[in-house]
């Protein structure tokens, strides 16, 4: 009980020393939930900034390395580390590899700086860029592919190597190149767990949502914080900047400009997001059939699934195979196309569509689309193609140039037809039609 008493006094008076240190955080500071969770070990964070802590580490902590510790887990969900680490397609198997990279992208020079001149402390071995034999600087994502390209390294240099204990490659004096991957390798072994605030896999820990003692933030109320954080360290580093110092907030600060600038979504991200809506939409709209028995029956040796079922939607991809498209420029938006609808576990009907053919080809593969040269497509012939199938598609993506005419109505009802233009069109396609710039 005074054990809990007492780290409780401990993570009060290290939640304030941090402010003292980082005024600019102190939003954030002040909105992190502090949860007890004994034999827990460490510290660590969800991802909605519930920052867990076992009683007795605290203890042993004390106040300067508490803080320390705070700071720290407030910068993985405010940089979105968890959603980051989702996007990236982290596995459970990479997760330690992404907490260090994450870890690398806080704990830079400046934070460990101004820790260090307001008598905070880091744990020890806590990993830096340095740490790791890596640049400042970097993204978590950056550090990860190195981190990943370094263990790769070195299981190539270490063929019998395995789970064998750490050997002479990291001791000092062995000149054999490698170090970095030794340093890495080291804090792949003594990697921290800093929660699922850092890669999305909730912990047994975790709070349970709805328990009202315990609620966290919601992701908009995560989201509006971090952007009302990154307003407070701009102002920062715009005082900061008049005295004549600059990277003020360091990591902080770059994270807060990227936060405020204004999203810049690249065709790929927008491409995806929108056959996904696509995709969706077309689910939704779907009628449930009830006669039909479950296509999943005839792989149920003989158990008869319920006949009510929800039919995937259907994708249809349109590819232009017109001379006027350049083929890495194809390749490149099919592969992206292809990509969504792999990841949403979708077969599409994939139609070429060429100058010379009245009728679409239907091709089996996308290793099997080739330009036919010519010019003066028209799309409309594919699209129409399309929705003239038996399975109507709810979904038909066109992968063009836009040197092509596009149907006047929306004749497909619910269904969606997105173009994906890899060059600027000479005109722009009607308003019923999605358009994603691919170029
Ligand atoms: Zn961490």
């Amino acid at each position: 009980m005074t054990t809990n008493h007492e780290a409780l006094a401990i993570v009060q008076a290290a939640r304030v020393k941090a402010i003292a240190a980082f005024p600019y955080l102190r939003r954030g500071l002040a909105a992190l939930k502090l949860i007890p969770r004994e034999g827990l070990g460490t510290m660590a964070v969800d991802p909605q900034a519930r920052v867990y802590y076992d009683p007795a580490t605290v203890c042993e902590w004390g106040v300067s390395l508490t803080a320390g510790v705070i700071v720290h887990e407030l910068a993985h969900p405010m940089r979105l580390h968890f959603a980051r680490a989702i996007a990236l397609g982290v596995t459970a198997e990479q997760a330690r590899a992404w907490n260090i990279a994450a870890d690398a992208e806080i704990n830079d020079g400046v934070l460990t700086g101004i820790c260090a001149s307001h008598g905070i402390a880091l744990p020890k071995g806590a990993i830096t860029p340095a740490l790791l034999g890596l640049a400042e600087d970097l993204l978590a994502e950056e550090y990860f592919a190195a981190i990943l390209a370094g263990q790769q390294g070195r299981e190539i240099g270490n063929p019998g190597g395995g789970d064998g204990e750490p050997t002479d490659d990291d001791k000092p004096g062995n000149p054999g190149g490698g170090k970095p991957k030794s340093k890495i390798q080291q804090a792949l072994e003594d990697a921290p767990d800093c929660g699922s605030g850092v890669d999305g896999i909730e912990r047994e820990h975790d709070a349970q949502d709805g328990s009202s003692e315990e609620e966290g933030m919601s992701d908009a109320e995560v989201r509006a914080l971090a952007r009302a954080m990154a307003r407070d360290i701009e102002i920062h580093e715009q005082a900061q900047a008049q005295l004549g110092r600059g990277e003020a907030a360091g990591g902080w600060g770059r994270w807060a400009r990227q936060a405020l600038a204004p999203a810049k979504v690249s065709w790929q991200q927008k491409l995806r997001a929108t056959v996904r809506a696509a995709l969706r939409q077309g689910s939704g709209a779907q009628d449930y059939r009830f006669s039909r028995p479950s296509r999943r029956s005839s792989v149920m040796g003989g158990v008869i699934m319920p006949s009510l079922y929800s039919p995937l939607p259907e994708v249809a991809v349109v590819i232009d195979t017109s001379g006027s498209m350049g083929d890495a420029d194809l390749t490149r938006a099919v592969s992206e196309v292809a990509g969504v609808l792999k990841a949403a576990g979708r077969e599409a009907t994939l139609y070429s569509v060429d100058a010379e053919a009245s009728a679409p080809i239907t091709i089996r593969k996308i290793a099997d689309v080739r330009l036919m040269g010519g010019g003066g497509t028209d799309m409309r012939v594919g699209i129409r193609a399309a929705f003239a199938a038996k399975h109507k598609p709810t979904t038909v993506v066109v992968v063009t140039d836009g040197d092509t005419e596009w149907p006047e109505t929306r004749y497909w009802g619910k269904a969606t037809v997105v173009a994906c233009l890899v060059r600027k069109p000479w005109h722009a396609p009607p308003a019923h039609v999605v358009t994603v710039e691919a170029f």
